[in-house]
Parts: C-alpha cells; structure tokens; sequence
C-alpha cells in the first residue's frame, strides 16, 4: 500500500467511526453492529502503530466516544471518566500480560501474572458517576467524552436500587461512585413487546434501551424503565472542610485515606454503603484463573439476567495500578476481554418511546 493510500484509508476510517460514534453516543441508535465497529476501530489501531507519523491527535483511537448533549447541563469530572482497551484472543491478552509485566520490570523475571487481579464481567449499559456528599445523593452524570459528561441526577435518583442516603457512618464527606446503569433482559424484552403492540420501533439491544431511558428529560419516564446499576469503582474521594466562621463556604480537598489499597476490597466498602455489586466479581489470584473466569462467565451468559460483552481484568493492588498509569483514553492496569459477536444489529421498526 503507497503512504497516500494509507493515509486516505486512515481518513475514510476515522470518518466512518465517528459517524458510528454519533449515532451510538449521542443518538443512542447504531447502525452498524457492534462487530464491525470494532473491526474498523482494529484496523485504525494497526494502521496507526505500523505507521505512526499519520496518527492525528484527534484520531478516534485516541478519545474516550461519547459527547455530552447540549439538553441537559454539563457536569466537569474531577476525575476524568475513561473506556477501557480490550483484547479478542488468547494470544492478543497474552500481549497485555506482557506489557504488565515489562512496565513493571518484571518481564525478565516471569511471563505470568504474579499480582492479584479483580476480575469482573463486563457490562453492558451507560457508564454513570455517583456523588454522595456526607453520604447523601447529590448528583449524577453520564462519561461524556471523559470529561464533561450530562447532568442526569433526576434520572438516575429513580434507579430503586441506588440509595439515596449511603448506610453507616464511615464513609468520606465526598464520595463518587462510578459503575454501569443497565437494562435488564427482562425489562428490555418487556419494552420491546410493549413497543412492538404499539406498532411502535423499540430498542436495538439492552445497552441502547439503557441510555435512552438514562438521557430522558423527563424523569418520569426513566422512573418506568426499571433500571439496575453496579458499581466497578471509584472516582473523585474528598473531604470538605468548612472555613473558619463560615459554615456557607466549604472547600474541597482530595482525601483518599478511607479507601483500602485493593480494588476489590473498595468494590466491598461501596457494597457496604449500601451500593450494589455484580454477584459474579471475583478476587483472583493468577492467570490459570483469569482463563477459568473467562470461560465461566461465558457459560454463564445466556443465563444471567442482565447482559454483558466480555469479561474486565483489573490490577488488584492500587499501587502496581498507579504505577502503570493510564494512555489517553484507557488505564494501563486493565482490559476488557471481550466475548465473541453474538449476533449481528437487530433493527426494529420505528417507534416513539418518549411519550
Ligand atoms: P467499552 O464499552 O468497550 O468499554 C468501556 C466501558 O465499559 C466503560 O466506560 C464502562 O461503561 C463499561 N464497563 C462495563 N463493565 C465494566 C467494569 N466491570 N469495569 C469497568 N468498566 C466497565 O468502551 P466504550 O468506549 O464505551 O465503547 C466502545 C464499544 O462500544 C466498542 O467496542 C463497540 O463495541 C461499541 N460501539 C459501537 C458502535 C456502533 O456503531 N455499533 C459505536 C460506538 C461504540
């Protein structure tokens, strides 16, 4: 292929995906299945790194997809919110492994995981952040781009099963919660049948009909969606402290001395506020395991009640995931390894569901 083949191939991909992005992010309509996009999002990746002077800045492979509709207001992460690299095969997690381990120095010294890994399914929903001011709910907001994602506090303050006062007493003045709001099989088939008597077109598959009901402007209509959420992690952890005779004015600062030095073990201190937790994460404690999870939960797929792509691997131990650090658009210390297609787009036919 000549360098001016390459370099109009590169531009009719990033072209292509950010058309999908569109339609998937901000519509919440794919028109391509899942697979495809993927498979252009491969081929960008292995044009960029074969040849990496024609890689753009504003490449899709470099951002977090997603844009913040102008409908509702915007919230700024303090943290940012990223996706998640992901592998397809044995040999390509193998590769991950190894970047673990020679960024950690220890490629010399072993080729398998010597570390705890959290190993969780991977969901497929709206990624959302929670925050609890001394414990109590005050604001929720979609990824975005990473940075500024929608203000949907009104929305997700109807999901039943996120509290709206956090249990206990030992929790930081601010805590952000973040995880995956998603349909339930159940649910999704029960809307879609509704919609279909309607003469209505319903959702294409659970993870749209989630972020539809989630960017709704009116609650009401996410309250009747039936919703579930599980937590996978951690954003912005801080204390507030109030100025000296002004109780109006409080500052903000980063404290993260309640948070436990494991991610699992913060996946159970937020399931001890009273935040739901996916039943099938588990704590591992080497490769041998990553493999039986994978395989586990991929038997298990067709009989969970809520839908899933693939499984997510994350450094255990927060020190080795600091270490490793993040790229532009994804941590260094995880991947998802993600299932085969199950099946191709299902497009139904036109329906309204905002009435
Ligand atoms: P992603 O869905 O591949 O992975 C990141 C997301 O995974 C996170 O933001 C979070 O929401 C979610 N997640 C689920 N379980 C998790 C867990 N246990 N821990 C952490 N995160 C978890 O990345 P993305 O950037 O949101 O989307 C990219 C994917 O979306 C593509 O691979 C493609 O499959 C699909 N997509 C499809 C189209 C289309 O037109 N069909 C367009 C854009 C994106």
């Amino acid at each position: 292929m000549s360098e001016l083949s390459i370099i109009k191939r590169i531009a009719e991909i990033c072209q292509l995906i950010n058309h999908y992005n569109h339609q998937y992010y901000v519509l919440d309509e794919p028109s391509v299945p899942d697979v495809e996009y993927d498979r252009l999002m491969r081929e960008l990746n292995t044009l960029e790194t074969e040849h990496p002077h024609l890689k753009t800045v504003d490449s899709p492979s470099q951002k977090v997809g997603g844009t913040a509709l102008k409908s509702f207001s915007q919230v700024t992460h303090q943290l940012p919110m990223l996706s998640l690299d992901n592998v397809f095969s044995e040999q390509e997690w193998q590769a991950f492994v190894k970047r673990l381990l020679d960024r950690l120095n220890r490629g010399g010294v072993t080729s398998t995981l010597d570390f705890a890994i959290c190993a969780e399914p991977k969901l497929d929903g709206l990624a959302v952040s929670i925050r609890y001011e001394k414990g109590i709910f005050v604001q929720a907001a979609t990824r975005g781009d990473g940075m500024v994602g929608e203000n949907i506090t009104e929305n997700v303050r109807t999901i039943k099963s996120i509290p709206l006062r956090l249990q206990g007493t030992s929790f930081p003045d601010i805590l952000e919660v973040r995880g995956e709001v998603f349909m339930p099989k159940a649910s999704f088939d029960a809307l879609n049948k509704q919609a279909i008597k309607k003469g209505e077109k319903g959702f294409a598959n659970p993870r749209n009909a989630a972020a539809g009901s989630l960017r709704q402007l009116d609650s009401k209509i996410t309250a009747k969606r039936n919703l579930g959420f599980y937590a996978y992690g951690i954003g912005f952890v801080g204390a507030l402290n109030e100025l000296d005779d002004d109780i109006e004015s409080e500052v903000e600062s980063i404290d993260e001395s309640w948070l436990a030095n494991s991610h699992y073990q913060r996946l159970c201190q937020i399931k001890a506020l009273g935040l739901p937790m996916c039943p099938e994460v588990k704590l591992l404690e080497n490769a041998t395991q990553v493999e039986a999870f994978y395989q586990d939960i991929l038997q298990q797929r067709e009989a969970l009640s809520y839908e899933i792509d693939g499984t997510v691997f994350k450094v255990d131990d927060i020190e080795l995931q600091k270490k490793l650090g993040f790229v532009a658009r994804a941590p260094r210390w995880a991947t998802a390894y993600k299932f085969p297609a199950q099946e191709e787009l299902t497009l139904l036919e036109s329906v309204d569901f905002q009435v």
